[in-house]
């Protein structure tokens, strides 16, 4: 069984000589200097009185040396929580302050320091299934942080689940670009390379042209919507780029279909698209073989148990989880055991979605962002996919806001193609002939870019806020 990390990738444990690591200059870390590498750290963390369970902050670019301290965490049986280096210095402070780690790294200086002088061999920390390996705080959150325990046995079945479900083969080389303080870049991306024992190449974060470049050496590619729309904005990403590439997997947002389609006919590769959060790590996953459905998150992963709470007419109901994934809770928030779990176990994901016939799972918003106007629900999506339909219209975010004649009232705000001219009025009008007419937005906002953030989520609160 595979219930903890080091097991799993002891699974394919590969020679040393075997690149983990290759960065776009040319210089590459091979597994072999992985484990000195972590092992230096993992004897630093230990003289600076890191101990099994302790927490190790992480709040520092992306780089081979994060990579290292998270093995080093691993191997010295500590809690590895990473945090965004966006953050400033107050979104930092409240979540050191709830965790309380023993170490907080702010460079990489710092992680060479705890390295400097250190043996490049380490007696490594046996892990158990519940032992917490990682802990991130929730991206989105009001109020107090909230960081998310994942235990070995969550990481562990995930990967291998994962790594089953896309087929990894020993000549795989993943194109990394992804942030690794998130769960996309860290346990989908990251953990799936470890667990296979191959390479990857590692860029510092994405950037259209350094994709087009490496992709021809590459295999996988992992991505969230706004990279598959920024690399079809570029006319140098072709098939031929692609010509030895054999999956690309999206997820973190929702892929619009119609990406999902452009995509298919400019490369003949038809997006896998995934769905997951900090939480639950991944739930469902379109087939490796079979029909990947655009529009739709796939079906439930192996062991991942997925039911819809509170369903209306249209089948649309409340996501509820249960399975290995599932994390345990959240670091000293007991009470919220009882508000976000079921009695019976299952976890309240806060998203909605609905089952087609063959099971496939559809997200169509979180239910915070559910529009109740005039006593109707709108689902944001079923509004954004009339409207993205439209002639000149690139995309778009709908929200509510609040009316004192509707409760609250349909807003849209939309991004036109480029050299488009949108009239919000002729917008409205070719809606109402798409949609009942309590769905048709009140109010059309024309913007040149929609807010997101790093994992491409567009941030509906900020703009819930701004066009109150
Ligand atoms: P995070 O915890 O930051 O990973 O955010 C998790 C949330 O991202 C989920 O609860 C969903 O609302 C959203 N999400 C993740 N993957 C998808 C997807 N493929 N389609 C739509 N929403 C997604």
């Amino acid at each position: 069984m595979n219930r903890t990390l080091p097991t799993l990738f002891a699974r394919r444990r590969p020679a040393p000589e075997t690149v983990l690591l290759d960065l776009p200059g040319g210089q590459t870390f091979t597994y072999g200097d992985a484990d000195a590498a972590s092992a230096a750290i993992a004897n630093g963390l230990r003289a600076a009185g890191v101990g099994p369970g302790d927490r190790v902050a992480a709040h520092v670019e992306k780089a081979p040396e994060v990579v290292f301290l998270y093995l080093a965490c691993l191997r010295a049986g500590a809690v590895f929580l990473p945090m965004n280096p966006g953050y400033t210095g107050g979104e930092v402070e409240a979540i050191v302050g709830d965790a309380e780690p023993t170490v907080v790294v702010r460079s990489i200086a710092d992680i060479d320091w705890l390295a400097a002088a250190q043996p490049t061999t380490f007696d490594s920390v046996v892990a158990e299934p519940d032992d917490v390996a990682v802990m991130l705080y929730t991206s989105g959150t009001t109020g107090r942080p909230k960081g998310a325990m994942l235990t070995q046995a969550n990481l562990a079945s995930n990967a291998a689940a994962l790594h089953e479900a896309w087929g990894f083969v020993p000549d795989d080389v993943l194109l990394h670009a992804l942030p690794i303080f998130h769960a996309h870049g860290l346990f989908v991306a990251l953990n799936c390379v470890l667990a296979n024992g191959t390479g990857m190449v590692f860029l510092p974060r994405f950037d259209v042209d350094a994709v087009i470049e490496e992709l021809p050496r590459c295999t996988v590619f992992m991505g969230v919507p706004t990279h598959y729309t920024r690399l079809l904005g570029d006319e140098r990403f072709t098939a031929d780029v692609c010509r030895n590439m054999r999956l690309f997997v999206s997820g973190s947002a929702p892929l619009l279909a119609s990406t999902h389609e452009a995509f298919e006919a400019r490369t003949g590769h038809a997006i896998l698209e995934r769905y997951g959060m900090t939480e639950t790590v991944m739930n469902t996953s379109n087939p490796l073989h079979g029909a990947r459905k655009p529009g739709t998150v796939g079906l439930p992963l192996p062991g991942v148990e997925i039911r819809l709470a509170d369903q209306d007419d249209g089948g649309v109901g409340g996501i509820e989880l249960r399975g290995p994934n599932v994390f345990p809770g959240y670091w000293r928030r007991p009470e919220l055991n009882d508000t976000e779990f079921t009695t019976d176990g299952f976890f309240k994901t806060g998203d909605l979605g609905t089952f087609d016939d063959e099971g496939y799972l559809t997200i169509v918003g979180r239910s915070k962002d559910l529009i109740i106007s005039g006593g109707l629900n709108v689902y944001p999506k079923e509004v954004e996919d009339a409207l993205d339909a439209i002639d000149g219209v690139l995309e778009s975010a709908v929200i509510g806001v609040p009316d004192a004649d509707f409760g609250e009232a349909v807003v849209a705000v939309i991004v036109p193609e480029a050299n488009a001219a949108l009239d919000p009025e002729a917008i409205r009008t070719s809606a109402r002939a798409r949609l009942a007419a309590f769905k048709v937005p009140k109010r059309v906002v024309v913007v040149d870019e929609l807010p997101r953030n790093a994992m491409g989520k567009v941030q509906k609160a900020a703009l819930r806020s701004e066009l109150a």
